[in-house]
């Protein structure tokens, strides 16, 4: 079996300010301990569940995505770290069987969830797949599913569980804290979280061929709601682009990953 790991920060236990997601502050530098810490476990559990392939991206920060501690990640998975990617979910295909994201965060305005944005907390305000609205969890949930990957797993806070069910029924989902406001939550101590993810994962592994893929017929439209009118202009007189008003853009392509893949390359 090929399973497929996005991660993020937001979600990641003990996470629940700003500054533990900045580069370059001493609380980031804690931060991506824990990540690679709940990454070791997914990577530890699925291959002695006998899982053959494992890919992880390091998902978080779009400017600079180098947040695994390298040298402390254990074997038996494969590593993307740095950007830009090539594309927006690099090396995912259609030969594997789900897509995990750990770490994850809810979608921009979802009340009380942990450091809540869409892609960028300044820039987006709402995010739609055709008429579905999107977070970031989604997005990749209907990029896989373009390819006929299923989301079978997703980690994080309450609310971006809540998030993946609400997308993908049957989705397992592993909370690694309440949140009370977006930047406090009720934290769960390290063993309960890896206890979490650890079961989770396992009934994720065991049900993923009972998870649809997420997939909407074509074509489909990727619409963005910037905050500004600033933020939309580089999309002006871009091909397969079309702007609805000086803030709100339309990527179009003949599926959801094609859509998305027109607003990643331009
Ligand atoms: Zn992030």
């Amino acid at each position: 079996m090929r399973f497929y790991i996005l991660t993020d920060l937001e979600g990641i236990e003990g996470v629940v300010l700003p500054v533990q997601t900045e580069s370059g502050n001493p609380m980031y530098e804690k931060a991506r301990r824990l990540l690679t810490r709940e990454v070791n476990i997914m990577v530890r559990t699925l291959n002695e569940i006998g899982v053959e392939e494992i890919v992880v991206l390091d998902g978080h920060g779009a400017n600079q995505a180098y947040n695994l501690v390298y040298e402390e990640l254990v074997d038996g998975a494969k590593y993307i770290m740095g950007s830009p990617w090539p594309n927006y979910l690099p090396m995912l295909t259609s030969n594997f069987d789900g897509l995990m994201i750990i770490g994850a965060h809810a979608m921009a305005g979802t009340r009380g969830s942990v450091l809540d944005h869409t892609m960028s907390s300044r820039a987006w305000r709402n995010a739609y797949i055709n008429d579905t609205l999107v977070g970031e969890i989604g997005i990749s949930a209907f990029y896989a599913g373009s390819l006929g990957v299923p989301l079978v797993f997703v980690s994080g806070d309450d609310n971006a569980c809540l998030e993946a069910k609400n997308l993908v029924s049957n989705v397992e989902t592993a909370v690694t804290k309440y949140g009370l406001t977006r930047t406090s939550a009720v934290m769960l101590p390290p063993a309960t979280v890896e206890d979490n993810i650890k079961s989770a994962l396992k009934k994720a592994v065991e049900r993923c061929k009972d998870i649809k893929p997420l997939k909407v017929e074509g074509p489909v439209n990727f619409k963005i709601e910037f905050l500004l009118a600033e933020h939309a202009q580089r999309y002006w007189n871009k091909e397969g682009v079309t702007l609805l008003d000086s803030r709100t853009v339309v990527f179009t392509g003949k599926d959801a990953r094609e859509a998305i893949e027109r607003w990643y390359s331009t």
